[in-house]
């Protein structure tokens, strides 16, 4: 028999087992098409973990779903979609910006406390909170806290008192506050932006951007009310913008602040998830986890030119993955014991993986999605990565409309306002869903094996050496009594593995096209840019 998840049918909690002989597992996997690329003696039931351990769905609403026809998405069509994303074997959702913002993107926060009319209203969010939690998903929102935007009634109140002000005559902030939210100084410096009357403002990465001024007890204590706010709606924690900019030229005092902002959040709700984006080298991003914050997002692994792309284009050797898995484990840990990595491939910022390998069949794409969400931790997933959907150059076609059908306009968003138009490579999801070869089916399978492991999920990385090689990366995650043992060729031809005692179990693989994975007399097959699990 074999185990049966069904693209269509299969929400996670009724994927059912079915028991399997162990000499089932040994042949070549035939029949059900999915079944080949799913679990061979194993049930692929991936558990809600009880910490924060899993994967999360990036999702930005306004190239998401459009549930009124107004071209752009909305949280009534994520919550619309909630099926499709628990179907895909997430645990949680993150949020990219929904309060309110004069840009599309909506970085730059206009009020912390509510909701940009063009994504819905709180009774929105609330609905969808409630359907996310109902469903077992975890929640995070996206908070900027490193600028707000010039439309934020702060930056009003303290332009409109400056530009009031005699010239040369000092502001006092009794008369106005929100002089001091901000880093205001009568100098022209790079990074500042004249606001007239001879005062200029901080805005690193933008005029309409001015930076916050965190040293500020006002500022603080606004923070800690936003942070309060959403926890106690039932938020379940948040994605943590631009943590480097926080104090431009100061990493130390960076990590201060978010070193507060851990402590206010787990004050809140101890439980509450934070993830962190500091985009810089992994020697330095390392040092943000002395904050005690859970995950930061580990950028080395990331993008056209990090480790997993890296390995895919043959650039590096299959061994270095195992490697830098192993060595990185140990660097985050050492800086704070209970972190959870927080693995991604892409992300809003970045160019769109299926672009990464020229003259690509779709092979290498999937291999490489498989790499990434084999990473321990809590592995983010990028909105429409599942499908292998295309986008590079400016920021707004990396942030093209999720492909859903191009039959069925139900749903599609018009993309940012000065998007180009973005050509995908690759089917729409409608098609993809009934490839058992897609895309679309491989993500899925990667996370539902990912979800079905405790020791993919929290094991640490120990690579097997005699087994690696350019083209073969070998190693083993343990956690309780699980062990497993986790085989990945890079090569296009197939591989014959000797595998050491004890791994006797072919408990799941991951395959981009119908060549079978085999396990006889202790001999892994594997075929090209196949993935094994074995136990
Ligand atoms: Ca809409």
């Amino acid at each position: 028999m074999l185990l049966l998840l069904g693209c269509r049918s299969g929400s996670r909690a009724e994927a059912v087992p079915s028991a399997v002989p162990e000499a089932a597992a040994a042949p070549a996997v035939t029949a059900e098409p999915l079944s080949q690329m799913l679990a061979l003696s194993k049930a692929l039931t991936p558990q809600a973990p009880a910490d924060n351990c899993g994967a999360t769905y990036e999702i930005f609403v306004y190239s998401f779903f459009d549930s009124d026809g107004d071209g752009i998405g909305d949280l009534q069509g994520v919550e619309q979609q909630l099926p499709y994303i628990e179907d895909l074997g997430v645990s949680q959702i993150w949020l990219m910006p929904i309060f309110p913002s004069p840009t599309y993107h909506k970085y730059d926060t206009a009020d912390y406390l509510s909701i940009d009319p063009q994504y819905g209203t709180m009774a929105d969010f609330d609905s969808l909170l409630a359907a996310c939690h109902g469903a077992g998903l975890r929640v995070i929102l996206d908070l900027a806290l490193n600028h707000t935007s010039t439309e934020h009634p702060w930056f009003q109140a303290a332009r409109e008192y400056l530009l009031s002000l005699p010239e040369g005559e000092q502001p006092d902030p009794a008369a106005c506050p929100y002089v001091d939210y901000y880093n205001f100084q009568t100098q022209a410096a790079g990074g500042y932006v004249s606001l007239g009357n001879g005062w200029y403002y901080e805005a690193r990465f933008w005029s309409g951007m001015p930076d916050l001024n965190l040293s500020s007890a006002a500022v603080q204590a606004e923070i800690e009310a936003v942070a309060a706010f959403w926890l106690n709606k039932g938020v379940d924690g948040f994605r943590l913008d631009a943590l480097t900019s926080y104090y431009t030229d100061s990493r130390p005092d960076s990590i201060a602040f978010l070193a507060w902002f851990t402590g206010v959040v787990k004050g809140i709700r101890p439980n509450a998830y934070l993830v962190g984006e500091a985009w810089t080298d992994q020697a330095a991003y390392a040092d943000y986890y002395q904050t005690g914050i859970d995950s930061l997002f580990d950028f080395r692994f990331a993008g056209d030119e990090g480790v997993i792309c890296s390995i895919v284009r043959g650039n590096r050797s299959a061994a270095a993955y195992a490697q830098e898995l192993a060595a990185e484990e140990a660097l985050y840990g050492s800086r704070n014991p209970g972190y959870i990595n927080a693995p991604f491939y892409t992300n809003h910022d970045m160019a769109r993986s299926a672009g990464y390998y020229a003259y690509d069949d779709g092979s290498k794409t999937k291999l490489a999605l498989g790499l990434h969400l084999l990473m321990p931790g809590n592995a983010f997933l990028y909105y429409g990565e599942e499908i292998g959907m295309r986008g590079s150059g400016k920021d707004e076609n990396k942030r093209a409309p999720m492909y859903w059908s191009d039959t069925d306009p139900t749903g599609l968003c018009q993309g940012p306002p000065a998007m180009d138009s973005v050509k995908m490579k690759f089917p729409p999801l409608d098609k993809q869903r009934q490839d058992p070869y897609s895309i679309y089916t491989y993500v899925k399978t990667a996370l539902h094996i990912r979800g079905s492991f405790p020791a993919i999920l929290r094991g640490a990385t120990v690579p097997l050496d005699d087994l690696c090689s350019d083209t073969l990366c070998a190693f083993t995650r343990s956690y309780g009594a699980e062990e497993v043992f986790i085989c990945i060729n890079t090569a296009p031809e197939p591989a014959q593995i000797p595998l050491p005692e004890g791994a006797d179990r072919l408990s799941a693989v991951l395959l981009v096209n119908e060549q079978p994975a085999l396990l006889t007399d202790g001999v892994l097959t594997l075929p090209g840019y196949g993935v094994a699990v074995v136990e």
